[in-house]
């Protein structure tokens, strides 16, 4: 029998008013699994992320977590169960500096301190005392990540980490995911990035109009290469 999902997400709707735009969404996160969600834009990622976190509430369907059924809790519980959220708009505190926005989540046993994101990304400790408002796509995008992993997640949802940036960030940014996975984080990750998806994800979930149309695992991706552009281009 397979194992255990970490994630597993139960026949997900999901409504902005009467505008019904996830439409039966199952998919699933093994421990340790990265997993893309890939699909043009509009076609429902952020909403499907923004549901497991239950900071979308108007949907129906079932997401459960570490074997629990965390549909009905609130984000800031569901966050505290092990799953991180990196929204498409970096939320970190503008007015604060760089040191500041680090070290104001608390720590939990098995978190990164700030001296390991300081290693991770030390560009972060020579901007230490600038505000957050002055910092790179780039940089905004690294200090949200460490920000969350001082949480130490079971489950890190990253909404297109690589949107925006400079090649060599997103290098940068990759291999952390990978250093992070070979710790035994899953990632659940939302990309319209096909190169960096393909580099980091076991395995891609493609969206078109708020369905799941088509799963594609590492070992297909070349020989599935023309699907997945397709899927992608405007
Ligand atoms: P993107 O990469 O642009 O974020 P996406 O695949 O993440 O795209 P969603 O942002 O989940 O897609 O959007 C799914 C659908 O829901 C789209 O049709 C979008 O227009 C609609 N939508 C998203 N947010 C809202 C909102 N706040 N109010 C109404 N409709 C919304």
């Amino acid at each position: 029998p397979a194992q255990t999902p970490l994630l597993s997400v139960r026949d997900l709707n999901a409504y902005y008013g009467q505008s019904h735009v996830l439409h039966g969404i199952n998919l699933h996160v093994n421990p340790g699994e990265v997993v893309s969600l890939i699909g043009r834009n509009g076609a429902g990622k952020t909403t499907t992320l923004k549901s497991i976190m239950g900071v979308h509430r108007q949907r129906t369907g079932t997401v459960t977590f570490a074997g629990q059924d965390v549909t009905r809790l609130p984000s800031n519980r569901v966050a505290a169960r092990g799953l991180a959220w990196v929204p498409e708009e970096r939320a970190i505190l503008s007015s604060l500096t760089v040191r500041e926005n680090l070290e104001l989540p608390p720590t939990r046993p098995g978190g990164w301190t700030s001296e390991r994101a300081y290693e991770a990304f030390p560009v972060l400790r020579e901007r230490g005392h600038h505000p957050g408002s002055k910092l790179s796509g780039g940089e905004q995008q690294m200090l949200a990540i460490v920000r969350v992993l001082r949480s130490a997640p079971k489950l890190l949802l990253l909404d297109e980490p690589s949107e925006g940036l400079a090649p060599v960030i997103v290098q940068h940014i990759g291999r952390i995911i990978e250093d992070l996975r070979r710790e035994g984080l899953a990632v659940l990750l939302v990309e319209q990035n096909l190169k960096f998806a393909t580099r980091l994800a076991d395995r891609h979930y493609v969206f078109v109009d708020g369905e799941i149309v088509d799963e594609v695992r590492r070992e297909d991706v070349d020989a599935r290469d023309a699907d997945l552009l397709r899927y992608l281009s405007v």
